[in-house]
Order: C-alpha cells, then structure tokens, then sequence
C-alpha cells in the first residue's frame, strides 16, 4: 500500500540525505493506526556527518551580525506562517492532534518564539555589558556562542518544541543538529528546508533521525557543546548525567504531576474551565498539565455536577473535522500505557471514577482502530494512590478534597516534581500568597496552560534545569567573557622590588 509521505531522510549540510544505516522505521496515523512513511534511521557515520556539518558552519554563522541573523530569522517565521495549515497538516496526521489545535496553536506558538528571538537579538538583546571600575579601567562582557548544540524533542508539540531550542539556538549564533521523537518525525525536515529557503546557510540547521540510541550518541558526542532536551523524567536522567561529565550545558525540561488549587471563594465556572483545559487539552498530553485538581470538600457536588455537564463538550472525532477538539493518543504504546493507569486506579487505588474509563470515545468505525482514550475523572482521590504521584501524560483528571487551602500548598508541593501549578481564587492577596508558595517553574493565576514566547518556562525540582523563551531563554545559549582593561600605564606588582 502506497504511504501517504514519501520517505524522510536526513538533512545536514543544507540539504536531504539518505542515511548510510538502511534501516528505517514508520511513523504511524494515531487516529487509524494505518503508516503514514519510512524514516531513515541515522547511522554513527551519519551523525558524525551532520555534526561536522554543524562545526563547519559555526564559525561564520557565529560572526554573522546579529540583525542579520535577525532577517533569516524573521523570514523563516513568515514562511511558517503562509504554511501554516499545510504544516498543521501534516501535525495532525503524525500526532494525532485535532487539526482545530494544531492549526491555531502548534505552527503559530512555534514561529511567535523565532519572531520573538529575531526581534530580541535584532535590537541588540544579546549586547553584553560594561563596568567602569576606576577611572583608568573597566570590564566587558560579551557574550559568546557555545558551538554545535543538540536538540531532542518529545512528540506532544513536535514542530512547537523544534522551533522553541531552534530559535534561541540559532538566533545566540550556534549551529544545531536535532533529533525529533521516532513518534512524530514527519516535521522536522520540512522545518530544516523552511530555514534554508529563508537563507539559512547550510548546516546551521540539521536533523538526524531515530530512537533513543540516536539520541544518546548524539548527545554524548564529544563535538557537541549544548544539549536541550524535552522528554521524560528518567530519560533526562540519563541525558543530564551523560552531559555533565563532559561539562556540557544543558536544559532540561521534564515531565510534571502538576497541582490546580482552587480556592473555596473561586468563580466555579472558571475553576471547571481551568481544570477541563488543564486535563483535557491536547488529549491530555500536555507536561504542564494539572492533574491534581484540590477542591475544597464544601464545593464537592456543585464543582462535579458541573463538571460532568461539560464532559459532553470533549468532542473526539474524525481529525479535519471543525467540530473535534479531542484526538486519540499519540501511539499504541502510550495509549497502552495510559489505560494500564486508569485500570490501576480503579482496580489498585481503587479511587471512585466520575466518568470514563478503559473503553473508547465515540467516534467513527473508521477511526476504532485509531489509539482513542476516554477523558477519564477520579474523585475522591488521596495523595498516596499512584495515579495522583505518577505522571500519567493522559486524559486522566484525579480530584482531591481538602480543608484548607495551607493542607491544599502543602500537599501540592509533596511531590518530586515541580513543573507548574495554578490558583483559581477572586481574591488578590490570597491569589500571590498561594503562587509564591507553590512549588513550581510556571504558575497560573485564574488560568491554565498558556505559554507565550515572552514567558521563560521551565521545571523546578525534578521536573528539569533551566528554562526556555523570555529573555532567560537565551541565556542558555551563550557564555560569557568577560574582559578587565587596564589603561593606567603600571602593572600593579608585588614582586617590584627586594
Ligand atoms: P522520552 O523521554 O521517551 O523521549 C524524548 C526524546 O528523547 C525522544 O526523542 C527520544 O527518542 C529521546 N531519547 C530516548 N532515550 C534517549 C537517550 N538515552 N539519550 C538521548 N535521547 C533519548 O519522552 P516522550 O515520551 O517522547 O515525551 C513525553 C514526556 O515529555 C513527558 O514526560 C512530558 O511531560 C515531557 N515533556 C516536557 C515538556 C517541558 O517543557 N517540560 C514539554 C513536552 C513534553
């Protein structure tokens, strides 16, 4: 049966090439379980390749003003844009998000963040800074590119999260090669031919693919200086520690098991929002996800009675269709994976399901096939059972009940991991006192989920190191050096005389 792609190679040097391993793999449609292309799996000569490639643009790209760096930039940005649908696309059919997300969210969020650097470093953003230190003396520092950096990403936002490490990457002067998800790599090489058609020059840019074998050479390859990462907590592990005996930068953004407190004195239609977007979106495959929802016990029926009226809202579907706003999930494994949870919780932990389960959405016979998952609530649920520690990554809600909202910080921060978390509250002062206690990278107030390109974010605890977008982005991508002059004329000497 003819595939629905023809196949992706690898690209480095500016252009497409097959990889030397001839092994390849599928990438597969998660809402019909049908192949959509073979992949060319990157050998170690290939990677080798592609790095090199890297190191041999990095010298000029690095020296590049940076308003020039800037245009190409920018121009990459507005090709994203014309291409928008044709790019969500193909989002949809590799990730299985409804093309409604995809099409308004993943390509635009992915190229604000490429405006946003271009706009940053264009009006000299990346300037370093100077000192006077006495009248006759001062300090400089500069800020420098690191080299060659690698890129891995997870397959949630695949084309967002590509754009998020390209961006900063390439707009601080450093040259990448990016290793996309083995699940969702249809992407990345048309992100790599949008950047040299903007001007991009060859192999400042480049992709190899494969699974976490290609990653791991990757990332632990001598020649390469950075590595940001975006996947699981255990696999950061790795990544991390590999990286630090080579004292190579990192960042490190990681899974989360995120708490949502909502104050008894909350609007309850905008808590319920909050708490439907912060599980529901994306299938639930979002890492900021709040999926501890804490309800003070006096708003218990009325929070659940409105709850479960929107539950019908949660529209799963076929994928191009305006109305769906729910996909299935992303693979067969992960799909397996998160109904072992939801059997977990109702057969182990036993918490009391609200609505869901094992079975699958209503949608169409073509689509049974496809890796559906009901959105799935547990109530009554305490902080022991596993389905409330353990990252899930799913459409998997659990609801807590507390007292009082000092109980609610203190068992929301009871946990290893410190992606996000949020308030819902009408009053101000409690809305800062909560925030400023909970332990996490990126909060909300009144809100879930939203993530412009001005907002540095980034995991506190296990949930990762550093942060991305925002001024504190770019950070990540340069060093620093920082020169004293000394214009007095004498060398300050303690070995002038006997
Ligand atoms: P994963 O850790 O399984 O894989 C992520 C990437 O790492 C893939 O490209 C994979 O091939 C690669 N990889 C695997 N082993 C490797 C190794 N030893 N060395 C180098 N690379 C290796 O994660 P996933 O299942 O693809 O993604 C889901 C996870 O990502 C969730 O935990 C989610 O919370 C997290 N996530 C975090 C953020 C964030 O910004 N904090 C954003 C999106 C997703």
């Amino acid at each position: 049966m003819a595939l629905t792609f023809p196949p992706r190679e690898l690209y480095y040097n500016g252009q497409t090439h097959p990889a030397s391993s001839g092994k390849t793999f599928q990438t597969i449609n998660p809402a019909t379980a049908t192949p959509l292309a073979d992949i060319q799996i990157a050998s170690h000569a290939d990677i080798d390749a592609a790095i090199a490639a890297g190191e041999r643009a990095f010298p000029a790209w690095s020296q590049t003003p940076a308003i020039a760096r800037a245009r190409i930039l920018h121009k990459a940005a507005s090709l994203l844009r014309e291409r928008n649908d044709e790019i969500a696309r193909v989002e949809t059919l590799d990730s299985g998000k409804a093309f409604t997300e995809t099409s308004t969210v993943d390509v635009v969020t992915g190229a604000d963040v490429l405006e946003y650097y271009a706009n940053f470093i264009g009006g000299g953003g990346l300037n370093g800074e100077t000192t006077q230190l006495r009248e006759d003396a001062w300090v400089y520092t500069k800020k420098a590119a690191l080299g060659v950096c690698a890129g891995i990403g997870a397959w949630n936002y695949p084309i967002q999260i590509a754009l998020w490490k390209s961006a900063a990457c390439l707009a601080a002067g450093n040259t990448m090669v990016y290793k996309p998800s083995e699940f969702t790599p249809l992407h990345a090489q048309t992100l790599a031919q949008i950047y040299t058609e903007a001007g991009l020059p060859a192999g400042v840019f480049n992709v190899v693919n494969g699974a976490g074998d290609v990653g791991a050479y990757l990332t632990s390859h001598p020649s390469i200086a950075k590595v940001s990462f975006t996947g699981q907590v255990s696999t950061g592990q790795k990544v991390a520690g590999s990286a630090a005996g080579n004292m190579k930068y990192v960042t490190m953004e990681l899974g989360g098991k995120s708490p949502l407190i909502i104050c008894p004195d909350a609007d309850l239609e905008s808590a319920v929002d909050g708490a439907m977007m912060a599980n529901f979106y994306s299938t639930g495959q979002v890492c900021t996800n709040g999926t501890r929802v804490f309800v003070p016990r006096s708003l218990k029926t009325p929070f659940e009675k409105r709850l479960l009226e929107k539950i019908p809202f949660i529209r799963a579907g076929p994928l191009f269709d305006d109305q769906t706003n729910f996909g299935p999930l992303s693979s067969k494994v992960h799909q397996e994976k998160v109904l072992s949870y939801i059997r977990h919780g109702i057969e182990s932990d036993k918490a009391t399901l609200l609505c869901g389960g094992t079975g699958k959405p209503d949608v169409p016979k073509d689509l049974l096939d496809g890796f559906w998952v009901k959105p799935t609530i547990f109530t009554d649920c305490t902080d022991d059972m596993r389905i409330v520690k353990e990252e899930i990554f799913g459409p998997v809600m659990s609801i807590l009940y507390y007292d009082t909202v000092d109980e609610a910080v203190q068992r929301a921060n009871a946990t290893e991991l410190g992606l996000a978390a949020g308030v819902f509250t009408k009053d101000l002062n409690q809305a800062h006192r909560v925030i400023d206690q909970l332990q996490a990278g990126i909060t909300w107030v009144n809100t879930w989920g939203e993530s412009p390109a001005e907002m540095a974010v980034g995991g506190w605890k296990k949930s990762g190191l550093g942060v991305e977008n925002g001024r504190r982005g770019i950070e990540a991508w340069v060093q620093n050096k920082s020169t004293l002059v000394d214009m007095c004329g004498s060398v300050a000497t303690v070995f002038a005389k006997l």
